[in-house]
């Protein structure tokens, strides 16, 4: 591939500008991306969640009032349901307060002007997800890249790897050597987690309920985080505690 993180990073600069986004340079980048791999979760969707904590936290303490980030919010009548959860934990009161009664006012007037159960006018996308969609492509790039180097390829074979629709998404961001090496690496890593969700089912027959539980004890988790993405350990780590707490 011709382009590097600095040429990519410099196309989407002016995008992030008209947003109003924060995004880190290209030095940061790597280092976010090298960093993320000893985290146990696909190194592309932690880095995507912390961005949009990390906007979110910004929108909702510097910039409720701003005239452009309402006017944002209106036309897309606020966040899909995934970033309106994530708006809930990271925003602050008053400016959730702000902004959804601003809202609700936009669609009582909307009800008032054109009747009950009239089409409201064409909602533009999510925003945070417009935002996502832009950084995934950068990350993906820049862990493309990074994975050229054999102690970034170390970090990431010794960690969780990447969820399939990140690592479907990678290979279009990869030289050829790194994609054969990739398809491997995470072959192996497959094939692990699938002896343990099988030793899992093996334990889980009355006949062996008496042997102690191992690392396969999560392996359901771990395997669906894998398959889809996002954060389900750590909603399933909270639902094992609480199953724990409960016994
Ligand atoms: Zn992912
Ligand atoms: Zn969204």
């Amino acid at each position: 591939m011709k382009s590097n993180i600095r040429s990519i990073w410099k196309r989407l600069q002016p995008v992030r500008k008209r947003n109003g986004n924060l995004f880190p340079d290209h030095d940061t980048l790597y280092h976010e991306v090298r960093e993320t791999l000893v985290i146990p979760h696909c190194p592309i969707c932690t880095l995507l969640q912390a961005s949009t904590d990390e906007r979110l936290g910004y929108l909702f303490h510097e910039n409720v009032n701003d005239p452009g980030f309402r006017e944002e919010l209106r036309s897309s009548m606020g966040y899909c349901s995934r970033h309106a959860a994530d708006a809930v934990r990271c925003g602050n009161a008053l400016g959730l307060t702000i902004i959804s009664r601003d809202l609700l006012m936009q669609f009582l007037h909307h009800t008032k002007r054109d009747g009950y159960g009239a089409p409201t006018e064409q909602r533009t996308e999510c925003p945070l997800c417009v935002m996502e969609r832009e950084d995934t492509h950068l990350y993906l790039y820049a862990l493309g890249v990074a994975l050229r180097e054999s102690d970034i390829r170390t970090l990431y074979q010794n960690g969780f790897g990447l969820c399939l629709p990140h690592l479907e998404g990678i290979y279009g961001y990869c030289n050829e050597e790194t994609a054969k090496w990739l398809a491997m690496c995470e072959e192996r890593k497959m094939r692990l987690l699938m002896d343990e969700l099988g030793e899992f089912i093996r334990k889980s027959d009355y006949r062996f309920l008496g042997e102690p539980i191992g690392t396969e004890g999560n392996a359901w988790s771990r395997a669906m985080e894998k398959i889809s993405g996002g954060n389900i350990q750590r909603i399933s780590d909270s639902f094992l505690m609480r199953h724990i707490e409960d016994v």
